[in-house]
């Protein structure tokens, strides 16, 4: 088997095909449709809020209701909500979400359809330490493991409760992280531990995830996930997430970047979308992200060509510098007027370029575009000294003598132009034929536009990339996509796939996306969005806050609204907020700054993964963490 190798194809959309596993009478897997879940944020003692809130999820599409069962009480209380929701006629099967407390999993997998078990602290209070593990030592934890958690295989097996072995990047056990430090293969390999004592049992009613707030891990977890699983003749559904997500746009695109990439090779049988807003909210994201797969089997062929990646770890393409664009440089982004009837100053305030006309001068923010394809529109206007703009060439023609203006054409036109003159070239797969590209390899001042109109358009773009790489050509190139007859959301979702799939295996020094039915300023915030959620190019604060649950203490919405409200200014910061330190602080490690939830009204704040002031009361805890932010020297003012 090729060692590299994580799906069936990565040019014939095909789903990986699982085993069936059933939780109640809802089946994952096999040939089910990609199952939609959430979880409940009530406190799990509020039998009738749980309830109620259940339902709400249900009525929205939820097909798995998971609710958190953080000590033995909760997990009685499990019976009272699934007899409450019986009895209102609701047969939607519940998951039990349990971390630290097998006596709680014991319970729940009496009373629920499904247990989620985290590998990483089900048998292990996380001290934190670096142990120096020996492979005797090693394997007396393992056989600890085994003893503590074989109790909770056996109840599941009896009871027909099905389970999720859930590993989470950020609370990875200390054995776990001493072998094999911080990364997707220690993910991997913590499932792989808890998966090894079920198959002893001959327990296989279990589904997979392997979730992190970091996108790249993700997708390089679930994919080295299914080549281990491969090499070992296991075929576990997986469950699909990007953790601490955050919310609005920032939090879909990030889900979509993380989800979308798996989906797009086939991989996943049920998606839980993790918004810092109600569970409700979640369910139209993750169907919108499932629904566009549904008849993407029996496309039209791509061409195959060799893979050039490794699709465990980011490598960024190496490319020439042209321009700003390629080599060393972050990602570009291009913005469409083509469609535009004309192109004024005020047009370019949509992507981030403010002329102030009484100081007769422009004003950028951060997420200010770097080009405009301006198509066969004239610009009459001085544009700003770090914007260029990109004519169809007759309209270049027209332009001839301006500074920074760039003619975009066919690859068949490129002839028509001298070698020295920088080009925007416009090509597809097709078009990258060897004695093309022999051609194209001539040219220094060069930038591709790589095009694709086909269904499974990112494949196509990857196999593109694939040809340029293995015929040695180093060309810049930004990807392009074309959306229409979409909402502003599912443009949010698919566009953040297409294009977060390349991005996250280091392909495309830049991208270009029109969209002339969707508002300019939402296509170029979507644009910094995927660049930042596939952390590419920062062009702004991250959030990196859980989506909350009945261990969560404070209102995490209020407060990440209030947190954002203060320092939404401050680019390149990322800030983690959580209910509880269930995910961290190996999550927090990713953050700058941490804000977690301790006890009632208690907040723990985080620099890193280091606790620096404990249990602050929850009124001064913004305050604090601002103090914090400004002693480290991460504070700007805002404009
Ligand atoms: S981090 Fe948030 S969602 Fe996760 S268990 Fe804690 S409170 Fe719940």
């Amino acid at each position: 088997m090729d060692s590299k190798r994580y799906c069936n194809s990565l040019f014939q959309y095909q789903r990986f095909k699982t085993r069936q596993v059933m939780v109640g009478s809802v089946g994952f897997g096999g040939d089910n449709p990609i199952r939609l879940q959430s979880m409940t944020t009530t406190d799990t003692m509020d039998t009738q809020g749980t309830i109620d809130q259940s339902i709400r999820m249900i009525d929205a599409g939820c097909e798995l209701v998971r609710i958190t069962a953080p000590s033995k009480n909760e997990a009685e209380n499990l019976a009272n909500i699934k007899s409450g929701l019986r009895e209102k006629g609701y047969d939607t099967p519940l998951v039990a979400d349990i971390h630290f407390t097998p006596n709680a999993a014991e319970i729940a997998a009496k009373i629920v359809e499904k247990v989620r078990v985290n590998p990483g602290n089900y048998a292990d209070k996380k001290k934190f330490e670096e142990i120096e593990y020996t492979d005797d030592t090693y394997q007396a934890e393992l056989d600890r493991i085994r003893e503590r958690f074989t109790p909770l295989v056996l109840l599941c097996k009896e009871h027909g409760t099905a389970m999720r072995i859930g590993t989470n990047h950020g609370s990875l056990s200390d054995r776990i992280l001493s072998r094999y430090g911080d990364t997707p293969h220690g993910m991997v390999e913590s499932a792989m531990e808890f998966l090894r004592i079920c198959r002893e049992h001959d327990f296989h009613d279990i589904v997979i995830s392997m979730k992190a707030s970091n996108t790249q891990v993700m997708v390089q977890a679930y994919r080295l996930l299914v080549n281990h699983m491969m090499q070992e003749g296991m075929n576990y559904p997986l469950h699909l997430g990007v953790t601490e997500a955050g919310d609005g746009e920032d939090g879909r695109i990030k889900s979509a970047v993380g989800i979308g990439t798996l989906l797009e090779d086939g991989l996943g049988d049920t998606i839980r979308v993790s918004l810092t807003e109600a569970p409700e909210e979640e369910i139209p994201v993750a169907r919108m992200l499932a629904e566009r797969y549904t008849h993407r089997e029996g496309h039209d062929s791509i061409q195959e060509v060799p893979s050039s990646i490794d699709p465990f770890a980011y490598n960024r393409r190496h490319s020439k510098n042209v321009l700003n664009i390629g080599g060393k440089n972050v990602p570009r982004v291009v913005m469409d007027f083509s469609h535009r009837q004309e192109i004024t100053a005020a047009s370019l305030f949509a992507v981030g370029c403010n002329y102030s006309v009484p100081l007769d001068k422009w004003n950028l923010t951060d997420m200010a575009c770097d080009y405009i394809y301006c198509g066969s529109n004239r610009v009459n206007f001085e544009i700003p000294g770090t914007l260029g703009p990109i004519f169809d060439l007759e309209m270049w023609r027209a332009h001839a003598g301006k500074d920074r203006c760039y003619p975009l054409v066919s690859i068949d036109a490129l002839n028509a132009l001298p070698q020295s003159e920088i080009v925007f070239v416009r090509a597809s797969l097709n078009d990258l034929t060897l004695d093309r590209l022999n051609e194209l390899k001539k040219h220094e001042n060069l930038v591709l536009v790589l095009t694709t109109h086909h269904t499974h358009g990112m494949a196509e773009q990857r196999a593109a990339f694939f040809t340029l790489m293995n015929a040695s050509c180093e060309l810049p190139v930004m990807a392009w996509r074309s959306y229409e007859g979409l909402n502003e959301d599912q443009f949010m979702l698919y566009s953040a796939t297409d294009l977060g799939a390349l991005l996250i295996d280091g392909l495309g020094d830049g991208v270009v996306i029109s969209a002339p039915e969707i508002p300019m300023q939402r296509v170029n915030n979507t644009a910094f969005g995927i660049l930042q959620a596939t952390r590419t190019r920062i062009s702004k604060t991250e959030y990196i806050s859980c989506p909350s649950c009945g261990r969560t203490l404070f209102d995490l919405q209020e407060t990440t609204a209030k947190i954002r409200s203060r320092t939404s200014h401050l680019k390149g910061v990322k800030i983690g907020i959580m209910g509880c330190i269930v995910n961290g602080p190996g999550e927090m490690a990713d953050a700058d700054y941490g804000y977690v939830g301790t006890g009632p009204g208690k907040i723990t704040l985080y620099k890193e993964k280091n606790v620096v002031k404990k249990n602050v009361a929850e009124e001064q805890a913004v305050e604090e963490l601002i103090a914090l932010i400004k002693e480290h020297g991460d504070w700007v003012e805002a404009v």
